[in-house]
């Protein structure tokens, strides 16, 4: 059989191969060939193959499948079912779509990124966001990275380098990707003094731990993981106390980082990084893609003092937003000078702070619609359950949710939830207890036409 497989040059030549030369470049046609061809061969040798495999006709088909993949992005909108608002591996926080028009100006066009119109002389990247950071928060400055881990990164370079940083051994985390305190803190030169121990730490652990030799006391935000049982934790305000009696600045990574109070929408628990500040933190470093629901950004506010070695830090130059970011950000920023604005408008904290009762009609309604279109062989259900919020923010919260069982028949949850993921547009879902889910938590209206399509292509096949 491996000798029967075609050449490529031969493959070339069919009729139905050279159709595709109306739509795609000769290179396009010949890599698809290879693709098709390699699998062909892997299968004969994985002894799976029959002797159909040989036939013209289904190699045209797998070239025909080898150019779509080609010819769709890697990096692509997937419609996300699964619940998860803040899905770090399908990209964190949706931006405002009243960005769309900002950010598309920053990118196609010349923008005042650092120029001062006043003046008419350059000007600094980024203070429009960080004026806007410190009128929300009450900070005196504030700067602004690449993300939450290099914001960390910054600051405990600028201001603890070859000195000590004193932090619990219950805050010792790692995030999702390899963002780790202790190896952070390494690369930043600064030199981790842990205290406490897991579950317990007190503010006299501080007390002891504090030498010539520290620079920093570090809280930080337990973001993805919770400990619970026989527990004591320093606030910050205890922390605080310690600091000012040795004359030592206190730095609270917050992770997720919210400006509004979402106690009263069933979030309890998580402080703003106002509250931080009030509380009598020097500095505070937080995400702008977690609760924010902004870009990708990490975002330091807090006192000049210690701000300012972090803007004349060489690595600032290395781990500076780009301008579609900042417009971005700033974008998102704006929103929250009014809070019922920021969270009608943010996609993740719209999703986050949806009831209950609005979820379960919701699902009702693309239950109701979805079922409008689709063939009996489609059977969809609605069921109780849960959505997280996600992006290592908490952890134990249970949302409460309506969700949309979706069966095909002929085919199990597995097969379908591989089929809907394998498509050009992926439907992301979750299996539990052998039923197929969307949550419409996540789901918007707008999604629900290509999901029915997804439904009929599957049905029709
Ligand atoms: C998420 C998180 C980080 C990393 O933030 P990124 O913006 O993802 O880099 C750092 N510290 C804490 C406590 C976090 O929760």
């Amino acid at each position: 059989m491996l000798k029967n497989i075609p050449k490529v040059d031969k493959v070339l030549e069919w009729p139905a191969i050279k159709v595709f030369v109306e739509d795609y470049s000769r290179w396009m046609i010949v890599q698809a060939i290879r693709e098709a061809l390699d699998q062909v061969r892997a299968e004969i040798l994985g002894e799976k193959a029959t002797k159909e495999i040989l036939e013209e006709e289904s190699i045209v088909q797998r070239v025909g499948v080898a150019i779509e993949k080609l010819n769709t992005p890697g990096l692509r909108r997937v419609i996300n079912g699964t619940g998860v608002v803040l899905h770090t591996n399908l990209g964190r926080a949706a931006l405002p779509p009243s960005l769309r028009e900002t950010m598309f100006e920053a990118a196609f066009g010349y923008s005042t990124l650092e120029f001062n119109l006043e003046t008419g002389a350059r000007g600094k990247r980024a203070v429009h966001v960080e004026e806007l950071l410190c009128r929300l928060t009450g900070a005196e400055c504030a700067v602004v990275v690449n993300n939450n881990a290099a914001a960390v990164m910054l600051a405990l370079s600028a201001l603890a380098r070859g000195k000590e940083v004193i932090v619990s051994r219950g805050e010792l985390v790692e995030i999702g990707g390899s963002f780790r305190i202790p190896e952070v803190m390494e690369q930043s030169g600064a030199i981790l003094r842990e205290v406490g121990a897991t579950n317990r730490t007190h503010p006299r652990d501080y007390r002891a731990a504090i030498s010539d030799e520290t620079a920093l006391l570090l809280k930080v935000h337990t973001s993805n993981f919770a400990v619970v049982g026989f527990t004591s934790e320093v606030s910050t305000e205890e922390m605080v106390s310690v600091g000012r009696e040795a004359s030592l600045p206190v730095m609270v990574d917050a992770g997720s980082g919210t400006l509004v109070n979402l106690s009263a929408y069933g979030l309890q628990g998580e402080a703003t990084v106002g509250e931080y500040l009030e509380a009598g933190a020097d500095l505070v470093t937080f995400s702008g893609d977690k609760l924010l629901g902004g870009p990708q950004a990490g975002i330091i506010v807090g006192k000049r003092t210690f701000l300012e070695p972090m803007k004349k830090h060489p690595l600032l130059r290395a781990l500076r937003l780009d301008k579609v970011t900042l417009a971005a950000l700033e974008g998102t920023l704006r929103l929250y000078r009014d809070e019922q604005q920021a969270l009608q408008q943010i996609p993740s904290l719209r999703m986050m702070t949806l009831s209950a009762e609005e979820l379960a009609s919701r699902a009702k309604a693309m239950v109701r619609r979805l079922r409008r279109t689709l063939p009996a062989s489609v059977s969809l259900k609605t069921l109780k359950g849960f959505s997280q919020v996600g992006g290592g923010t908490f952890p134990l919260l249970e949302l409460p949710t309506t969700l949309i069982s979706v069966s095909v028949d002929g085919l199990s949850a597995q097969q379908l939830e591989q089929r809907l993921r394998t498509r050009v547009l992926p439907i992301i879902g979750r299996i539990s207890q052998g039923d197929f889910l969307l949550d419409p938590r996540t789901v918007a209206d707008q999604d629900v036409p290509d999901i029915i399509s997804a439904l009929q292509s599957l049905v029709a096949i």
